[in-house]
């Protein structure tokens, strides 16, 4: 028998029901499951509240009574983090409906590493290219890089970090390290980095950090991500959520007016300018930027210029003043290497040359430098190079201000320079060797080698040292290309220099005739044209600070003379350059007196850096062993003494006699202006950077009318 049309019907129907049924039970166990996780969160809400009441008492109680501020930032973290870890654990427990939310609690409540900078770089930071060792960077290499970088981690307390060094030891890449440390590990860190010039960032700053960030896989990954939808321009670069690390120059107000931020490195901070278009100090625009933020860090960085107005050297004369002390392999004495520029101290580095004379020919030789050791300060006994590295590794900084706590500096020369990757002992005291006689070599050597500021300025001088160098010539029967006189007006007497000068300004003194008589009578200066012409003075400068009107007689009478003034100032060239020159002859042609405005602090800068140069040659000054040149001689021309002062936050420099007379010192001033102000071409002057200054000439008429 078929079944029927009604039968079928009937079977569809139960299974409908079937169907029906089965939805029902699966809709019931939904909502029982539904209500299961309610319940959960529930019990869970109740965990979390009793959690968070209890954390405020926890904190306050962890730092009770903590006063130093980094510990305190760290108990406040871990009260924090033990809240949450006990409260990862009870979530778990309370309610096995829902095991992902106690595993996130633990996993958000894990500690950050308390990592280095040193560990970092260490760790993550890779060198492929147009290095001296190119491969993961490895701290152990430049072991006296390890405490500077660590300084800059973020649970150190120090505050700031103050690197003065010489060139090639690695101080950009402690920068690039913690760079790289807070873009990576930090993340959320904005940072301030300052060059010199904005055409020093974009020329030297912003290549180097492209290539960190490209040779670095970490760093490259986190940069890429947000420069996809937004190009990194040249003064920032975007990283992670919100960071920013800023790129700016000193030179530019508008640069360094950012946001307020915490972390600031300041590179070649001794280039950066003292004043930004009237809007005064860079640096105190950046501390403004630094202000609001208790755990502040900056990083300076700079090889030094020069003394008194060097802001690494101020800068770490400000710090606790870290030098790295290696041991001795032989006594095992930790000591500080130094260079010894003086050849008188019987310790430090010291080397061994070629003769300096052709015995046989008598032929001046240029000296090579044989060998090169180091002279331990202890036990006397000669370091080879070779032990450098397990000295190295054995060394430690050493404060020599250790109660200064929370700005750390650090100081180091070219000797530390690892084995292989800088310069060596050898180089160093070739390079010394070759640049004796050249002023801006000097310089340069002490600067990038030596990590030191040059005292370009001849703070002082030894009159000791001076009287030691009387030499047997005789003045008068020598030929030279000319012969000046500057000459200084008391009430009772006129005092002159003679000089007889040589190739490039090398100098030699003929007399310091003192003459006396009242110089507001013509008696004495008749003595005085007759002084001149005995000693053939073709060219004389006369300070008209006293007496003007007779120094402008005797000037319009005697056509080689021209009254000078000094005039003060660390900035103003011995004369002034001949565009200056020329305009200001154009403007007071009409007045009656010319009077030649004399820079005498440069003046006695450049004469106290040449009379401390050790070998003759150009810009050498020569004294004659005759009874003028005397011990009173001496002292008066070492009368002075430069300082600094400060002037609010920043240095200016000022010329100090200590004692009554000076006169020799003023005459050998003005006589060295009388020769730069004469028409005769001694080639071009030495090398010295203080005055650039040329020889002027004579473009306007001389208009001088009498009294
Ligand atoms: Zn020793």
């Amino acid at each position: 028998m078929s079944a029927t049309l009604s039968d079928l019907q009937t079977e569809r129907e139960k299974l409908r029901a079937l169907a029906a049924k089965s939805d029902y039970e699966t809709a019931l166990a939904d909502t029982t499951s539904h209500r299961a996780l309610l319940d959960a969160a529930a019990s869970l809400r109740a965990v979390i509240d009793r959690a968070m009441a209890n954390l405020p008492g926890m904190m306050l109680q962890a730092i009770e009574g903590e006063q130093d501020e980094t510990r305190t930032h760290f108990l406040l973290s871990d009260a924090a983090l033990t809240v949450l870890t006990a409260l990862g654990g009870e979530a778990e427990q309370s309610s096995a409906a829902l095991p992902a939310v106690g595993e996130q609690f633990r996993r958000g409540a894990k500690p950050r590493d308390l990592l280095a900078v040193s560990q970092w770089a260490d760790r993550h930071r890779w060198l492929r290219s147009g290095t001296n060792a190119p491969g993961r960077w490895n701290t152990s290499l430049t072991p006296y890089l390890r405490e500077i970088m660590d300084s800059l981690s973020e649970h150190s307390p120090v505050r700031s970090t103050t690197f003065k060094k010489s060139s090639g030891v690695g101080g950009s890449e402690v920068m690039m390290n913690w760079m790289g440390y807070v873009m990576h590990h930090l993340r959320n860190k904005d940072m301030l980095v300052v060059m010199p010039t904005l055409e020093l960032r974009d020329r030297s700053l912003n290549p180097r950090m492209a290539k960190m960030l490209a040779e670095t896989e970490v760093l490259s990954e986190l940069v890429s991500k947000s420069s996809r939808d937004k190009a990194n321009r040249a003064d920032v670069i975007e990283y992670g959520a919100h960071a920013r690390i800023i790129r700016s120059g000193a030179n530019s107000p508008d640069s360094l007016r950012s946001d307020h931020i915490a972390y600031v490195i300041a590179d070649e901070v001794s280039a950066f300018p003292w004043d930004i278009g009237g809007e005064g100090d860079p640096m105190t625009l950046i501390d403004n930027r630094q202000r609001t933020f208790s755990r502040a860090k900056s990083y300076f960085i700079s090889t030094p210029t020069t003394v008194g107005r060097c802001r690494i050297t101020l800068q770490y004369a400000r710090s606790d003043q870290r030098r790295y002390h290696v041991p001795c392999p032989h006594c095992g004495a930790k000591q500080h290497l130094e260079f010894d520029r003086t050849g008188k101290v019987a310790y430090g580095l010291k080397w061994r040359t070629t003769p300096t004379v052709d015995e046989e020919t008598g032929e001046v030789l240029r000296p090579q430098v044989l060998s090169a050791w180091y002279t331990c300060k202890q036990c006397g006994d000669d370091i080879s190079e070779a032990h450098k590295t397990n000295m190295l590794a054995a060394g430690e900084w050493i404060a020599g201000k250790p109660h200064i706590k929370r700005a750390r500096g650090y100081h180091i020369n070219a000797l530390y320079a690892p084995v292989g990757l800088g310069v060596s002992w050898r180089d160093i005291a070739q390079k010394w060797v070759d640049c004796q006689g050249d002023t801006s070599e000097m310089k340069a050597f002490v600067n990038t080698y030596l990590g030191e500021a040059w005292a370009e300025l001849g703070d002082s001088i030894d009159e000791i040292s001076l009287i030691s160098r009387l030499e047997g010539y005789e003045p008068l029967d020598m030929k030279f290309r000319l012969r000046t006189a500057g000459v200084d007006v008391q009430k009772n007497r006129l005092e002159a220099t003679y000089i007889g000068w040589g190739e490039k300004e090398e100098a030699w003194l003929i007399d310091h005739v003192i003459l006396p008589g009242d110089t507001a009578q013509p008696e004495v200066w008749r003595d005085l044209a007759d002084s001149m012409r005995e000693y053939g003075i073709q060219s004389a400068v006369i300070d008209s600070g006293y007496n003007a009107s007779m120094v402008y007689a005797f000037c319009t009478a005697h056509r080689y003379a021209v009254p000078g003034k000094g005039m003060a100032g660390t900035a103003r060239p011995l004369i002034e350059d001949e565009r200056r020159r020329t305009a200001r002859l154009r403007r007071r042609a009409k007045r009656q007196h010319i009077v030649e405005p004399i820079g005498v602090d440069q003046g006695k800068a450049l004469l106290y850096a040449r009379l401390k140069m050790e070998t003759p040659g150009p810009g050498y000054i020569h004294f004659p062993r005759t009874p003028t040149f005397d011990d009173e001689y001496f002292a008066q021309l070492s009368a002075e003494k430069l300082v600094t002062r400060m002037r609010g936050s920043r240095p200016f420099q000022e010329w100090v006699q200590t004692r009554a007379r000076n006169e020799a010192l003023d005459c050998m001033v003005y006589a060295t202006a009388a020769m730069r102000l004469s028409r005769v071409s001694l080639s071009a002057p030495p090398p010295d950077t203080q005055t650039p200054a040329a020889a002027p000439r004579r473009t306007a008429r001389r208009i001088v009318s009498g009294v």
